[in-house]
């Protein structure tokens, strides 16, 4: 079996001690697909030197060849897209075509971060002064810790890394543990595009262990973490006795609201798919739907048209239109909800079950799901399950719906069904969540600023221009030239 390593001061190294674990493949949890290093705090202790180490030179270089270097990276990924698309979908098992999709997006947002390192932009001020200049200059944090999830095993490590290099940090990459072959992957390509030793480090392990060590590091000027609510709590608790600077991307759950709307065929297209892509387990995935008792009959008889023509299966078939959960823990969770479904009343309309007797040797593979008649205040409509299970709620009128979409502890993305403008501008208006979407799924884009509010996120929004305000601080410079 192939043995990964992490990367260090431009090095691949074992774990200090030398302690590997192996990851398997979702689809047949039999195959093992390779192993990876079990770090310690020693390791995160070298990787924090030696991107300290390199800081101050890396800052030097200027931003335009900062952004060669990522636009290589860009290439070089996008080039990679069927190959790395491969191992994403073998790690976590997303189907082929999503997973290269994932290759090209994050492809796309390194492009723009290597844009960026061109437009690190101060302001001049009027002096009150004669004989003064006022300006100020953006400046990198130094080095900055990159902890990420294993739902976007491209995505967010490029999301993170990239614009951190582009504004002049040089950074510790820890994936998650489930997707380190990714990460090591791209790392790779990030070495190949001529990133300099000591710029980009990786170390591979498991969070609990060594994830306290690397937020308490004082040599650590930022931290950006992806992940779920239930650890970046602690995490910014932790940061926050130090003051370091931190970026929460967290959970979801997120509603698609149907309120008078002329195409309940196009929205339940939409819905099926921003809610069960990745077999739901997208932060921005929609979660729950809430919609008009007038049309939830119809959209309902929708919804399980789209849901029945889902074909589940080994992400790398290409007949497979969703694939395994990632994990037998999220095969479990994704159990002990629809368990909880059941008992608190709620309709059980498809799915509701595993596909297979042996999920250790058969796969994590669970039917998609959809519950009707769920009460707003059952856990299926509160809590993020990251899965494939779709429930539905059914409320008098917009204002209704308006209450239940606000009623969670998340506020990550929402999206509106509606064929009437003035429930667009309301619904804009007033959810609570980073990103409103109206009569479409739940999609971003690579430019625009990514980011949620309540328990779902916290600091400046990732993607575009605003990822430059977690990843520099501002200086103001005044000069007395007379
Ligand atoms: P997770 O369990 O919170 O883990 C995220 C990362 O944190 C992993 O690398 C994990 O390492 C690490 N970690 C665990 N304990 C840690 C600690 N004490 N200190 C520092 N790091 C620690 O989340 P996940 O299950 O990987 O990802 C799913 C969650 O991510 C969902 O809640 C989803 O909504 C959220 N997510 C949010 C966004 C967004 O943009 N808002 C995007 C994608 C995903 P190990 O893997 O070794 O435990």
């Amino acid at each position: 079996m192939e043995q990964h390593h992490n990367f260090i001061n431009g090095k691949w190294q074992p774990a200090e001690g030398g302690r590997r674990y192996a990851i398997r493949n979702p689809a047949k949890p039999d195959q093992l697909l390779g192993e990876f290093p079990s770090s310690t705090v020693a390791d995160v202790d070298a990787a924090v030197s030696a991107a300290a180490g390199a800081a101050r030179e890396w800052a030097r270089v200027p931003g335009p060849q900062r952004g060669a270097i990522l636009s290589r990276f860009a290439q070089l990924l996008e080039a990679s897209k069927m190959e790395l698309g491969r191992i994403v979908t073998l790690e976590m098992g997303k189907p082929l075509g999503e997973a290269a999709g994932e290759v090209g997006r994050a492809a796309t947002e390194a492009r723009f971060s290597a844009g960026e390192a061109s437009r690190l932009d101060g302001h001049t001020f009027a002096s009150e002064r004669a004989g003064f200049s006022c300006s100020t200059v953006l400046e990198p944090l130094g080095v900055i810790a990159a902890i990420s999830p294993w739902n976007f095993p491209v995505v967010a490590p490029v999301r993170k890394v990239a614009p951190a290099l582009a504004c002049g940090n040089t950074t510790v990459l820890k994936p998650a543990s489930l997707t380190p072959w990714s990460a090591a992957f791209i790392v790779k390509l990030f070495e190949s595009a001529g990133v300099p030793p000591g710029v980009v480090n990786l170390v591979i392990g498991s969070g609990g262990v060594i994830g306290d060590r690397l937020v308490d590091d004082p040599r650590v000027g930022g931290i950006t973490f992806t992940g779920s609510t239930a650890v970046g709590v602690p995490l910014n608790e932790r940061a926050a006795r130090r003051l370091a600077k931190v970026q929460l991307e967290l959970g979801g759950k997120n509603p698609a609201v149907v309120v008078d709307h002329d195409d309940l065929d196009g929205a339940a297209r939409e819905i099926v798919s921003a809610a069960l892509q990745c077999s739901g387990q997208r932060c921005t995935a929609l979660s729950r739907v809430i919609v008009a008792e007038n049309q939830a009959d119809a959209l309902v008889e929708k919804l399980l048209a789209q849901v029945n023509r889902i074909k589940v299966g080994d992400g790398l078939d290409e007949k497979t239109t969703m694939g395994p959960l990632s994990s037998k823990s999220q095969l479990e969770t994704v159990e002990r909800y629809v368990k909880l479904g059941l008992e608190g009343g709620a309709k059980l309309l498809a799915g509701g079950r595993r596909l297979v007797d042996d999920p250790d040797r058969e796969g994590y593979f669970y039917a998609p799901t959809v519950f009707d008649h769920v009460t707003p205040d059952s856990p299926l409509a509160l809590e993020e399950i990251f899965g494939p299970v779709l429930p539905v709620i059914r409320v008098r009128g917009f204002e209704e719906a308006l209450e239940v979409a606000n009623s969670t502890r998340y506020g990550l993305a929402a999206a509106l069904f509606t064929s009437k403008m003035k429930y667009a501008h309301a619904f804009a208006e007033t959810v609570q969540a980073g990103m409103i979407h109206i009569n479409h799924g739940t999609a971003s884009q690579a430019h625009v600023p990514f980011g949620g509010v309540k328990e779902s996120g916290l600091g400046a929004y990732s993607i575009g221009h605003t990822a430059k305000d977690f990843f520099t601080n501002l200086k103001a410079v005044y000069v007395k030239w007379e």
